[in-house]
Formats: C-alpha cells, sequence, structure tokens
C-alpha cells in the first residue's frame, strides 16, 4: 500500500512521547458530497480543524490509508495492513491511536487483539458519531484523550498495554466492545467487562482491570487470518433449509452460533442432525448468546444439554464481534484443528471469562 506520511511536531526538542496515528478513515474526517452523503476525506482535514494537536508535548506521526475507508468496507486486507503498520514501527512509539469509523470498530478492534498478540503497548482505536468539522462534533475530544492515553505511563511503562476503544470518555477493552448506538455519543458498550478508565476533569484507570504487561514479552504479528467462518444467527422459526444452506457452505471451518440466552437452541431433530453432520465433517461450531450480558452455559437449561454431547464449543461471554475474529486468526495460524478447539474456549488476551 502507498501510505500517506504527515509528521507533527516531529523537531519538537522537548516532546516526552512518540505516537503513531493510523488513520483509516469514519466519519471523524468525513465531509458533506454533492448528494448529501457523507464520504471519507483525507487526514489534513483532521489537522486544520484540531490546530492543539500541534502544540501537544507529544511528537505525532500519522500514517493515513491511501483511500480512507467508511468502515463498512473494512475487510481482513485492512486488518493485516494496521497490524503490519503498529509491528513494524513497534520499537519506535510508545503507543498508537487508530482513527476508524465506528460500524466495524468493534470488529477490527477485537481482530487486532489477536492479530498483534503479546502485545504490550497500547493501541488505541477512536473515531466520533459527527465529523470533525461540526460545531458540536466529539472527535477533537476523542482523539485528544485517545492520544494522552495512548502516551501515559506509570513506574516506566503504559499504563494500558493492550488494544482498546476510547469514545465518549470511557476506555473500553477492544475485544469486549460492542457497537450499541448509532446516534448519541456513546456509541460503545462493553457489558461483561468494567471500562478501563473514565475520562472527566482527571483519566481514572481501572488499573485491576487493565491486561499486566509480561516483562520481555515478544511480539508475535498472526498474520494469516481464514475467512471461510460464518455467523449462524438463530431465530423462532428458522427453515431447515436456512441452518443446511449455511452449513454445507463449501470450505467452511467454523461456525460463530448465535443462541438464545445462556445459550439454548431449538431442540427439532433436524437441527441436531444438521449440527452433528457439520461437526462430524471437521466444521467447528462456537456457541455464543444473542444476549449483550451473560454467558453461555451448554447445560443449564435442557435446550441446551445436547450441544456438548454434538461437539459444540462454549463461547462463554465472548462477543460475536470478538468470536469471529478470533476464529479466523487461530484458523489462519494453527494447522491443527484440535489446537483451534483447544484455544478458542481459552482466554487469549482477555476476550472471555
Ligand atoms: N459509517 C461510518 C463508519 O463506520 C460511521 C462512523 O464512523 O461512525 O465509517
Amino acid at each position: 500500500m502507498n501510505y500517506r506520511i504527515v509528521n507533527i511536531n516531529a523537531g519538537s526538542p522537548t516532546a516526552d512521547a512518540n505516537v503513531l496515528i493510523i488513520y483509516t478513515g469514519g466519519t471523524i474526517g468525513m465531509i458533506t458530497d454533492d448528494s448529501g452523503s457523507l464520504i471519507s476525506f483525507n487526514f489534513k482535514n483532521i489537522i486544520e480543524k484540531i490546530p492543539v494537536l500541534k502544540s501537544l508535548n507529544t511528537r505525532i506521526t500519522v500514517i493515513s490509508f491511501p483511500e480512507p475507508i467508511d468502515s463498512s468496507d473494512v475487510n481482513l486486507n485492512h486488518w493485516v495492513d494496521i497490524g503490519y503498520i503498529i509491528y513494524e514501527n513497534y520499537n519506535q512509539y510508545d503507543g498508537f491511536v487508530v482513527l476508524h469509523g465506528t460500524d466495524t470498530m468493534a470488529y477490527s478492534a477485537s481482530a487486532l487483539s489477536f492479530i498483534l498478540e503479546g502485545l504490550s503497548k497500547p493501541v488505541i482505536f477512536t473515531g466520533a458519531q459527527l465529523p470533525i468539522g461540526a460545531t458540536r462534533s466529539d472527535a477533537r475530544e476523542n482523539l485528544i484523550t485517545a492520544l494522552e492515553i495512548a502516551t501515559t505511563r506509570l513506574e516506566g511503562k503504559p499504563v494500558v498495554p493492550e488494544v482498546c476503544i476510547y469514545f465518549n470518555n470511557h476506555l473500553l477493552r477492544g475485544n469486549r466492545a460492542k457497537k450499541a448506538e448509532s446516534i448519541h455519543f456513546d456509541a460503545f458498550e462493553s457489558e461483561n467487562y468494567p471500562p478501563l478508565a473514565e475520562a472527566g476533569v482527571v483519566i481514572d484507570y481501572n488499573l485491576a482491570s487493565i491486561i499486566e504487561r509480561t516483562d520481555g514479552q515478544k511480539l508475535k504479528f498472526n498474520h494469516k487470518l481464514d475467512s471461510n467462518v460464518a455467523i449462524l444467527k438463530l431465530f423462532p422459526g428458522m427453515s431447515r433449509t436456512v441452518v443446511e444452506s449455511i452449513l454445507n457452505i463449501s470450505g467452511l471451518k467454523g461456525v460463530v452460533m448465535e443462541t438464545y440466552g445462556s445459550g439454548n437452541a431449538t431442540t427439532e431433530k433436524w437441527f441436531l442432525e444438521c449440527l452433528e453432520e457439520a461437526i462430524s465433517k471437521g466444521i467447528i461450531v462456537l456457541n455464543v448468546s444473542q444476549c449483550t450480558g451473560g454467558r453461555v452455559l451448554q447445560g443449564r437449561y435442557e435446550t441446551s444439554r445436547m450441544l456438548p454431547r454434538l461437539g459444540v464449543l462454549s463461547g462463554s461471554d465472548l462477543t460475536t464481534e470478538a468470536a469471529i475474529t478470533k476464529m479466523m486468526v487461530l484458523l489462519g495460524t494453527e494447522s491443527d484443528p484440535g489446537k483451534v478447539k483447544e484455544r478458542l474456549v481459552k482466554p487469549i488476551c482477555g476476550e472471555m471469562s
């Protein structure tokens, strides 16, 4: 990719931190086109609207996607590109801020948490609900605070050595977050894990909930992702044809099955037979709940008791975003399906309890 690189405060002798911003697009930098729709625009637009960036006590480098995107267009190549930029520049910067559209930010932050295995520096995703040019935009606060979080250290170490989403005064673990709101400013929630920080007059870090950085930990760049996966969302009245069509997709290796409540599903014979057949062909089925809070407990009800017997794995309190991206990374990284199954049900970077 032909990235655009911009340096801000490059020569500042007093700057005490170095941060790399990766600009992928999203509402934050958008402008309105002739037909009235919001379209992505270049990063210059952002710097002009936030002149204070130039006077921060931080050396900032910006790497921009050559063609900034609406995050609904994000794909596996973009995730690998973001991971590669961070991996290649890892030693030069104290932290990283990824400017990204909110629509798929929870997927991208989850994916990057698995792609950058053994991360020990902050990678903070942020964006905005209103473009930077709008008078009431939330972009300025989100970006300035994300930069501060990305460079904050305690006893010489980064306070937040993990992939996070900062939005509307809350810092959330990236692979625990979900987009929950498309109009109000509080776009993200994390029902199953507490915020890692809250920003008010000061930024109040919830140190007990932040991943502990292990000294000497080496960063691994898991750049192979397998897209032979699907999400099967159950609904009452779902037909056999729909279930069979999904489970018979050619080359399919893994399915995230979104069930009801604490992991319950219809007990109809045909449905269980479809699952059994898929699993016997080697397809991995991971059970996550349609609820935003709570967790899968297979066997709590009669309507989930048969699932572990068929070989359905429990995704505990994984979000769908974390489950599908974890599956893509593990299927791409591990050659042994047994190892994929073993790692799917255990936490890798705080994504599940
Ligand atoms: N459609 C936009 C995007 O995800 C929405 C946003 O940025 O908030 O890129």
